[in-house]
């Protein structure tokens, strides 16, 4: 259920955009979330279709980028592209497992589309 407070937050933040922008109506909100950040999309339409009804936001696309998990090696600063399905929390490079996840677990407005 953590899509719902998830989509609460978001809701709150693009109508107070809309607002501040005289908006009428938002048509799409475009999401920038991180390949380790647990969100599916169709919930997250669904949710946000459930709690934007009766505002501004009612029926607003929500469009999702999802960007890549990114480790960082200690050791060596190498950084590299991780896949999630097939996670392996070492470097490239020098095989350390002394890595740390620098990106993937973002979630942020990257933009807001409205009329
Ligand atoms: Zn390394």
């Amino acid at each position: 259920m953590h899509e719902l407070s998830i989509m609460k937050n978001i809701l709150e933040i693009v109508l107070d955009h809309g607002q501040q922008a005289g908006a009428e109506k938002i048509s799409r909100i475009n999401l920038n979330v991180g390949a380790f950040t647990d969100i599916v999309p169709r919930w997250a339409q669904g949710y946000f279709d459930m709690i934007a009804k009766d505002t501004i936001a009612e029926k607003a696309e929500i469009h999702i980028d999802t960007l890549p998990a990114v480790i960082k090696c200690r050791s060596c600063g190498s950084e590299a592209q991780v896949d999630i399905a097939h996670l392996h929390m070492e470097c490239g490079s020098c095989q350390s497992k002394q890595v740390e996840l620098i990106s993937g677990r973002e979630l942020r407005i990257e933009s807001i589309e409205f009329e």
